[in-house]
């Protein structure tokens, strides 16, 4: 899981790191109120999870509270890289005279962690890293031994940072290893004009894994799920993704999932979703999940695609009909069984004759027909 800036910025301030003054909001009015009790003058940053805000316009600064609301009404609302901005951070600005990149990242290919530091942070350190790795400093961390004082004196003169950054590389291990993160960044890492060393920016990826003993990340869920029909899945419990197409796709595995957004999409049509339903497919599933498919308006047929292992075809054509029974089915949709059962499964769907389901006996025959019926009723 990925935290927003203004998340990883209270992590790093937990363990000591100084970073800026700063209040987040969802609206522009409050904007104003929150930089007026920040001194006036306030950099106003888009909260999403990818980088490049900077140079997307989505990292302003405001010379006065009237300013923070109406930058932070531009903000609101922009598209950056597919994610919408639906809060800003507002920050106490700080004179930078120095920009320096930091990061810890799990090197898995070398099993083992990576400090990688530059003094020449900033937004164009990935064109730094391309034309001279050689001011990209890249050092191997034992796990065992951490980031000690000593580690840290090596990695920041490795680097070409000051040696106030040291403390800083310290603790930014400790949030790397005390809270469970694969990766934590800090860029830009600054030294301001008084000569203080502040985190500017943070990126922080949590391990899913360590879930099970991180209570509190529980708080964040929420924010995980920007967009609405994810959060109403994962309520769920279902492992759901939103896409931008027409065609809603259940299917039951990862893999036969993938294959079937690809055949949607060789057929011309764009998959809404992946969902992949998993071995139990039973009505319940299938009553959840066709409910959050069919409340995508986005979405015109429904494709389910079934491959009958352990879970046979007619426990799965079952549950469609008894999710018939709960959910009311407003699309058409083409149902594709294979495998264990099939016969079976598709003479249950056959008897219950519903107007709205077809089935087909192919995987790109189904597709090909849940591709057509999104189409005719939405004409390019
Ligand atoms: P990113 O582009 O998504 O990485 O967003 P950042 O938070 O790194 O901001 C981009 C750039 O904005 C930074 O590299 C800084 O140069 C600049 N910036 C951010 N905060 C401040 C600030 O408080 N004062 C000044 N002068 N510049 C800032
Ligand atoms: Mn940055």
């Amino acid at each position: 899981m990925d935290l927003y800036e203004h998340q990883a910025r209270d992590l790093f301030a937990e363990h000591g790191i100084p970073v800026p003054r700063a209040e987040v909001t969802e609206s522009a009015k409050e904007a104003r109120e929150f930089a007026r009790r920040l001194g006036g003058r306030v950099v106003v940053k888009a909260q999403v999870k990818t980088g490049g805000r900077g140079k997307a316009g989505g990292v302003k600064l405001a010379a006065d509270p009237a300013a923070a609301e109406l930058t932070a009404r531009q903000i609101l609302g922009m598209d950056i890289k597919g994610h919408t901005v639906r809060r800003v951070m507002l920050a106490q600005p700080v004179d930078i005279e120095a920009e320096f990149y930091v990061s810890y990242v799990l090197d898995r290919a070398a099993g083992t962690f990576l400090a990688i530091a530059s003094a020449e942070g900033g937004m164009d350190i990935e064109e730094v890293a391309a034309t001279r790795p050689e001011a990209v400093a890249r050092i191997p961390v034992d796990p065992a031994v951490g980031v000690t004082s000593a580690v840290a004196a090596r990695i920041a003169e490795a680097a070409g940072l000051p040696p106030q950054t040291v403390d800083v590389l310290v603790r930014l291990w400790d949030v790397l290893t005390r809270e469970d993160a694969l990766l934590v960044e800090v860029n830009p890492l600054v030294r301001t004009a008084q000569g203080h060393i502040l985190a500017l920016d943070g990126k922080v990826t949590l391990d899913d894994n360590a879930r099970f003993r991180n209570a509190r990340w529980g708080e964040n869920a929420e924010s995980e799920h920007d967009e609405p029909l994810e959060a109403q899945a994962a309520a769920k419990g279902l492992n759901y993704v939103k896409l931008d197409g027409e065609v809603g796709i259940i299917g039951n595995g990862a893999g036969l999932v993938m294959s079937t957004l690809d055949v949607v999409a060789g057929c011309g049509a764009k998959p809404a979703n992946f969902l992949d339903i998993g071995g139990g497919a039973s009505a319940q599933i299938m009553a959840d999940g066709l409910d959050v498919i069919l409340s995508d308006p986005a979405v015109k047929s429904v494709f389910v695609n079934v491959f009958g292992g352990i879970t046979a075809c007619d426990a799965v054509a079952d549950g469609i009909v008894q999710a018939l029974e709960h959910v009311q089915l407003t699309k058409p949709l083409v149902v594709r069984l294979d495998g264990n059962n099939a016969a079976r499964g598709r003479a249950i769907l056959e008897e219950r004759a519903h107007p709205l389901v077809e089935q087909a006996t192919t995987m790109d025959g189904a597709a090909r027909q849940a591709a057509e019926l999104a189409l005719v009723s939405n004409p390019l």
